[in-house]
């Protein structure tokens, strides 16, 4: 099947190149020609806009950083609104379900069907294939491109309405992020008390305590001190923002979310939008001054 692939960064690189391996077709955009380079390397197509990308696919998939970006390449000016062939808009992307309402109901004006795909399980799941694919959309246009999504993770079809694959994805951002910045807390407070940090996260990871910070991103990019995991803060605190946004029109106000909320924008305004999201530990670190990470200790045997 031709497949259209727009936005080639962490997440849209890894996911094109397993379509390109499973034997699909690929057109691809990106404003970096570098990433368009690359894989035209490894036999994809470049196109020169979203435009161009719909007038050769009737699939066209996204992976893009904004709200404003995913709106623009679907709808704005020579964006895939405007192509010829297409059929379908399958945004891979996080942009809340307010947002993919209003794309839906944009592309339905011009008979595109617009598919909600957010992902979950990071740059190691795209490489891997194993990502969350959380879908929302007509029954049938899920069925039609299932073949293709099914290379990039395990799928779950979460309902027909626009939007609901966003909130499926917002809830499960909002506990990774509340997971990574509540082990901060939990660890920093050990180490601050003199005890091992490398300890502490063998003991958390074999008892009740274990979670996604605690299992991958301490052990793979906080201990070392790499903070290299591969998710920027900007993106993290976008889909926090959301969340919350997202429970207030729903008419919640809950407590957890809120103080979560308040933390990552210590985080942005301390580290940067650009800086990995497991840099989330240096402002709790600077506030108990204390630093965690570093050590080779290890439990007994
Ligand atoms: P990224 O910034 O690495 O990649 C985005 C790509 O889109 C870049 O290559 C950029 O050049 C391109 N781009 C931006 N605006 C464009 C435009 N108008 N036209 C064409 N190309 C454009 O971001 P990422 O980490 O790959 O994340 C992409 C999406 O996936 C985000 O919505 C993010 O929330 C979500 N996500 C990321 C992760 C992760 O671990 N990185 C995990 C799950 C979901």
């Amino acid at each position: 099947m031709d497949i259209g692939f727009i936005g080639l960064g962490k997440m849209g690189f890894p996911m094109a190149r397993r379509l390109i391996e499973a034997g699909h077709r690929l057109v691809v955009h990106d404003q970096r020609k570098e990433a368009i380079d690359k894989l035209v390397a490894l036999g994809a197509v470049a196109a020169s806009s979203p435009k161009d990308v719909a007038d050769r696919a009737e699939t066209v998939l996204a992976s893009l950083p904004s709200l404003q970006a995913s709106l623009e390449v679907a709808t704005g000016a020579d964006g895939v609104i405007e192509g010829a062939r297409v059929k379908r808009f399958v945004d891979l992307s996080t942009v809340g379900s307010q947002m993919a309402v209003r794309i839906h109901g944009l592309l339905a004006k011009r008979n595109i069907v617009q598919l909600d795909s957010p992902v979950s399980g990071g740059v190691g799941g795209a490489e891997k294939g194993t990502l969350a694919v959380m879908v929302s959309g007509p029954r049938a246009d899920f069925e039609a491109i299932k073949p293709v999504l099914a290379v990039i993770g395990k799928l779950f079809f979460i309902g027909e309405k626009p939007g609901s694959g966003q909130t499926m994805k917002l809830a499960n951002n909002f506990l990774s992020a509340t997971a990574m910045v509540a082990t901060s807390e939990a660890i920093v407070m050990g180490v601050k008390a003199g005890l091992d940090p490398a300890v502490m996260i063998e003991v958390i990871n074999a008892g009740s305590g274990m979670n996604t910070a605690s299992r991958d991103k301490f052990p793979r990019s906080v201990l070392p001190r790499s903070f290299d995991f591969g998710f920027a803060t900007g993106l993290m605190v976008k889909d926090v923002r959301l969340c919350l946004d997202e429970m207030k029109s729903l008419g919640l106000s809950m407590e957890v979310a809120e103080a979560v909320g308040r933390l990552w924008e210590t985080v942005i305004r301390d580290m940067g939008a650009e800086s990995d999201f497991t840099s989330a530990i240096k402002p709790i670190e600077q506030a108990a001054g204390v630093v965690v990470g570093g050590t080779t200790a290890r439990a007994a045997e």
